[in-house]
């Protein structure tokens, strides 16, 4: 299996005042930054580790995160430097995400691209923040940061299922 790791851009800091379901009439490539950055739900499952199969071209998800992630509270604590820091954190456009397959299912951007709405305990639905975590789709209590894995043992902590 040829490994390659790829990460992409999280901003859950930015929470603008924004109009009610704007996502449901405007599409990706004609929202606001602001709205853009919104729609992140904070899962940090882009952040985790993931191989791809240089035959196959399968995508396998890690529980190990990027050393930028907090696994805690599921957000990037450089997000400003990130591209700098970890040079394969993807900045993501509206344009890249139907070639994104490896975007998570729950990803908000990749449900939106492929005509889906928001899930109930998506931050702009349920108006808390929390409710991701609580859901069980946030990597917050599963993620292992890779700070503490050898680079050699990341396959170890393979996910077993598509996220
Ligand atoms: S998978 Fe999508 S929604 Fe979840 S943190 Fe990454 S960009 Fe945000
Ligand atoms: S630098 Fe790491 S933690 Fe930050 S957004 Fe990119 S992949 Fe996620």
């Amino acid at each position: 299996m040829v490994k390659h790791r790829f990460m992409k851009n999280r901003d859950i800091y930015h929470r603008p005042a924004l109009s009610t379901s704007f996502w449901r009439t405007t599409p990706l490539d004609r929202m606001t930054h602001g709205q853009w950055e919104s729609l992140c739900d904070g899962c940090g499952r882009c952040c985790l580790q993931k191989f791809r199969d240089g035959k196959t071209g399968k995508v396998t998800y890690t529980w190990v995160s990027c050393y930028l992630l907090d696994t805690r509270a599921c957000r990037c604590t450089d997000y400003g430097n990130r591209t700098t820091l970890v040079p394969d954190c993807l900045v993501m456009t509206p344009e890249q995400i139907p070639c994104l397959r490896w975007l998570p299912k729950t990803c908000a951007y990749r449900r939106l691209s492929e005509g889906k709405d928001l899930d109930a305990w998506h931050h702009l639905v349920s108006g808390d923040p929390e409710s991701v975590h609580r859901a069980g789709i946030s990597v917050r209590g599963k993620a292992i940061s890779e700070v503490y894995v050898h680079p050699e043992d990341v396959d170890f902590y393979a996910i077993g299922y598509q996220i």
